[in-house]
């Protein structure tokens, strides 16, 4: 029997990474885990879902505070004004605070850290930082790094073109900034800006924002945002984007092709889509081939084809989403433990953190109506009555059901809180609900959830506050 220096070697310190590594040594296997990051959790904690949401809290309370939002309830403020050094160190605060508190779980549980990038030598044994590792299961959690556009390049230390690393780390708020790309990144990142100052033009390849949500609330979508400012340029290409100083000169035209214009800006926010990140790993080591997305594909265990070698995270298909890599890190974990680690991969909620929230489970009504027949119940906030009394008005919940069962097969949301409600739905289409079921639910009042059981009662026609 060959002797390994681990049971489990996790490559990649991201949410699916770390989460398989605390995971395989609860269940008492010797685990380590590789990354070469100066800090633990991976893009999400360091570039991604924690930094953008640290910003997102801090722009919006700026803005509510800017735009005399204060004032609807006797608040009365100065002049107010804008310390973006001292924004973007609460938000580093919050970075540094929870990866050091992944290399806290990481020791609590045992779990060694090698500190380097992974490359394969063979299917159990990888050399990090020079250093020969072996492994009797190895999981590849090497994540997804940011799409280039041909033509384009970015450079985060100028600020002048970004990626979402740049765009989260500006110390300036821009005069115009273009964002390239009218997805959960272009919104969230270009709502910071615009609200702090910036003027923010969306420039979207598609006729319409957010891909992959419910036509419905992508409608809503574009109506929102226009009207809180930003300019959107819908059904647009960008063709190429030229540099001078400080400046940038985008050239755009219709996606389908026609007459080009130009749009002068001092920044400009590349997010056009993120790709699996497999670089240096030496795959071909190992014979492991990525499929034609760049993919690592699995089986429903996270097993890649190679005996002993398993991949979770943005790394395999499905949404790149943190709670969607964690998931499946527990998954793998538990199955290379021996036990039965399932993900259910129709059931990952999406929410777009902006104001108000956009969030999601299971199938669109487009998409539900080419399975079979439906039955849609919808209920705006401005009937919800927590809602109203904020003063949040826009948004709804529409819930999708199957015409003939009556079980849910979706739920969409756009709320103030969307992205918290969106976690009732998704539980009670975990457990089969019907839309019958919801609707018969006792929910707290006032509380935005209420939308979710009218939008229920909705479904067979019969909310009470509509
Ligand atoms: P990653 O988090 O990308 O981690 C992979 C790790 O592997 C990295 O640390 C990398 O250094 C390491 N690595 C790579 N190659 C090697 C190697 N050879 N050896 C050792 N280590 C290696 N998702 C949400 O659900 N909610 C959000 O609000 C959200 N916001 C986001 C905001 C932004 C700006 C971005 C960019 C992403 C956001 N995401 C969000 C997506 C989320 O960050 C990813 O889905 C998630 O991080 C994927 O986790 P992962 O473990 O698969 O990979
Ligand atoms: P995205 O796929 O959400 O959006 C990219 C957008 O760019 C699409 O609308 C696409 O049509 C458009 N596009 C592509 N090429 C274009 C071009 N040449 N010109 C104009 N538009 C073009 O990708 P993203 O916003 O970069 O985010 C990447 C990933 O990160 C997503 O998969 C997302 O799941 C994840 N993420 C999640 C969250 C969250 O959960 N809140 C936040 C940020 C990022």
């Amino acid at each position: 029997m060959a002797e390994y220096d681990y049971d489990v070697l996790v490559i990649g310190a991201g949410p699916g990474g770390y989460v398989a590594a605390i995971r395989a040594a609860q269940l008492g296997l010797k685990t380590a885990c590789a990354d070469g990051r100066e800090t633990l959790g991976g893009t999400c904690l360091n570039v991604g879902c924690i930094p953008s949401k640290a910003l997102l809290h801090g722009s919006e309370k700026f803005d509510e505070v800017r735009n005399g939002t204060f004032d609807l309830y006797g608040i009365k403020t100065g002049p107010v004004t804008l310390d973006l050094t001292a924004m973007q160190a609460q938000k580093l605060d919050s970075v540094k605070s929870l990866t050091g508190g992944i290399e806290f779980l990481f020791k609590k549980n045992k779990v060694t850290w090698l500190k380097g990038y992974a490359a394969f030598e063979d299917a159990h044994s990888v050399t990090v930082a020079g250093q020969k590792v072996t492994a009797r299961n190895i999981v590849i959690a090497t994540g997804s790094s940011v799409t280039p556009l041909p033509g384009v390049t970015v450079d985060n230390d100028a600020g002048v073109i970004v990626d979402s690393t740049g765009g989260l780390a500006l110390n300036r708020v821009p005069e115009h900034m273009v964002v390239i790309g009218g997805g959960v990144i272009g919104l969230e990142l270009g709502s910071v800006w615009r609200r702090l100052g910036a003027k923010v033009t969306v420039v979207e390849f598609l006729d319409q924002l957010l891909p992959g949500m419910d036509g419905d609330v992508r409608k809503e979508a574009a109506k929102i945002f226009k009207k809180q400012g930003m300019d959107l340029k819908l059904s647009t290409k960008v063709t190429g984007v030229a540099v001078d100083g400080g400046k940038a000169t985008l050239t755009v035209e219709p996606s389908k092709g026609g007459e080009a214009s130009t749009i002068e800006a001092d920044c400009v926010l590349v997010a056009i889509g993120r790709r699996p990140y497999v670089d240096g790993l030496g795959l071909d080591k190992i014979g492991l081939e990525v499929n034609a997305r760049g993919q690592v594909e699995t089986d429903h265990d996270f097993r890649t084809k190679i005996d002993g070698v398993w991949a979770v995270g943005d790394v395999i298909p499905g949404p790149m989403l943190a709670h969607k890599a964690e998931d499946e890190g527990i998954a793998v974990a538990e199955n290379i433990a021996g036990l039965t680690g399932i993900v259910n991969h129709d059931l990952i909620p999406g929410v777009v953190y902006t104001f108000p929230e956009f969030a999601g489970v299971g199938l669109t009504e487009e998409a539900a109506k080419e399975k079979g027949e439906i039955k849609v119940g919808k209920f705006p906030m401005l009937a919800n009555s927590r809602a109203k009394t904020n003063h949040e008005p826009d948004g709804f919940v529409k819930v999708i059901s199957d015409a003939k069962t009556d079980r849910v097969l979706g739920v969409w949301c756009i709320a103030s809180v969307a992205g918290t409600m969106i976690a009732q739905a998704t539980q009670a289409m975990e457990f089969g609900a019907t839309s019958e079921d919801i609707a018969y639910t006792c929910h707290a009042h006032p509380t935005h959830a209420e939308a979710l059981k009218e939008a229920a009662m909705a479904v067979t026609g019969k909310p009470i506050h509509m």
